[in-house]
């Protein structure tokens, strides 16, 4: 029986697709956990043990200790778990993405240096490396810039600043997000890049033996400009003309090469305009949140069980034409505490719509970004065109009320 370790994160919405994936293929599962063990069981199963996923020449080594029995592949499910991975991998001499290829593709100010020295579209960037700095930078830049946090994800801490005076105010906001965030937000600083207009796209990949083969290439439909960039609707297939799609995957195929990304999952995220494309990130992994459940259907297969066949050198069913898919992460409209959600059974009577799964939980405190790194949801659209399966979602969307209750802070007098 062939056994795969699998990298949990402790909060992630894909930890139950990758178990039920490989229960799905026959394949033994052996975990381990990021640094609790709150992690709460799944299909029975408990992480052998929890480790330090930004430590990862450490986690290797204590893990390595407890593995037991050879592994055939090593994935981890997030963005936390990649660089572990790719360490256990060489460690291990299974296949896979050297740490060196995967490190610049974790920090935003190596990504953009790798850009840079490979020559390729990258806007004029700034590394500030503390907050003091920004007075003397305000007043050289070329508004609007985007300041962003250097290694969180999911639009946390990356915010459009309009003249110095915002930027000022920007720096120390992105810096309290980043610090609150990434304990080695103090050595790390900020970035300040310059705005790049024009429209947004992704690609989902799959690399083998260097060559990309894209799995999908989705458009966002909904302009996102500032100054918070909250993601929310993904449609593939593109609308954008068969030249400009190539000319992605043409990027999106150098700077893997560039970076020496050459195995498995890749999810690259960028703008296009008249200037042609700009990355503005490649990750080793796949999709975030559940919105690779929207590729069910064109791929033949879920995503999970195929990145696992692919780690695993197991036949890849072959991608099965058809229908448009659409994904809404549904946004957070405001900070505070999310109660219930009404209106759920007329949003999943609306034409093409083929699920919606609310991942908020009562109780739970949620907050918009730049701040906040969760979605009150997942909407999934299916349809014969692109426009069908993103009206669908909106038409979804407008059904559903939340309810979310002020989250009030005590001060020091109310709390006694
Ligand atoms: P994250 O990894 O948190 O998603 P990104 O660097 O991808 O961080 O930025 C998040 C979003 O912010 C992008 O999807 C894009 O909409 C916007 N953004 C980031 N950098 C720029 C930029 N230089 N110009 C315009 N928009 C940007």
């Amino acid at each position: 029986m062939l056994r795969v370790l699998l990298l949990l994160p402790i909060t992630s919405y894909r930890n139950q697709d990758f178990l039920d994936a490989a229960h799905k293929l026959g394949v033994e599962v052996v975990s381990a956990a990021d640094h609790c063990h709150q992690l709460a069981p799944q299909r029975g199963l408990s992480p052998i043990l929890s480790l330090h996923f930004d430590q990862p020449e450490a986690a290797a080594t204590q893990l390595l200790t407890s593995l037991g029995r050879r592994v055939d592949a090593v994935l981890a499910v997030d963005d936390a778990g990649v660089e572990l991975a790719a360490v256990l991998r060489e460690k291990l001499g299974l296949p896979g993405n050297a740490p060196e290829a995967v490190r610049p593709t974790r920090d935003k100010l190596a990504f953009r240096k790798l850009l840079q020295h490979n020559g390729l579209n990258c806007p004029a960037f700034h590394h500030l490396a503390s907050a003091a700095e920004a007075r003397a930078l305000a007043a050289q830049l070329h508004y609007p810039v985007v300041v962003k946090a250097r290694r969180l994800s999911a639009s946390r801490g990356v915010i459009r600043a309009d003249d110095a005076g915002d930027l000022l105010q920007q720096v120390r906001r992105v810096s309290r997000i980043q610090s609150g965030a990434d304990r080695d937000a103090g050595a790390l600083g900020l970035i300040v890049e310059s705005f790049i207009p024009g429209s947004e796209h992704a690609l989902e990949g799959l690399l083998e033996n260097g060559q990309l083969r894209v799995l999908a290439l989705f458009d966002k439909p909904d302009p996102l400009d500032g100054p918070y960039f909250e993601e929310s609707i993904y449609v593939t297939p593109s609308r954008l003309s068969s030249e400009l799609q190539t000319a992605i995957a043409d990027s999106v195929q150098r700077v893997c090469a560039a970076a020496g990304l050459s195995h498995g999952a890749i999810h690259a995220e960028m703008r296009v305009n008249d200037a042609g494309v700009w990355l503005l990130e490649i990750a080793a992994r796949s999709i975030g949140g559940l919105c690779g459940r929207m590729l069910r259907w064109r791929l033949g297969m879920t995503l999970e069980e195929l990145i696992l066949c692919h780690a695993l050198g197991l036949p890849i069913a072959q991608p099965e034409h058809g229908d448009a898919s659409g994904v809404m992460m549904i946004p957070v409209p405001a900070r505070g505490i999310y109660q219930n959600v009404s209106g759920l059974e007329t949003a999943r009577e609306v034409l093409h719509i083929e699920d919606i799964r609310i991942t908020a939980v009562p109780g739970q405190r949620i907050a918009p970004a730049p701040e906040g790194a969760s979605y009150l949801g997942f909407i999934f659209s299916r349809a014969a065109t692109p426009a069908a399966a993103e009206a669908a979602l909106r038409n979804a969307h407008a059904a559903l009320v939340f309810d979310i209750r002020p989250d009030v802070v005590l001060t020091q007098s109310t709390a006694r």
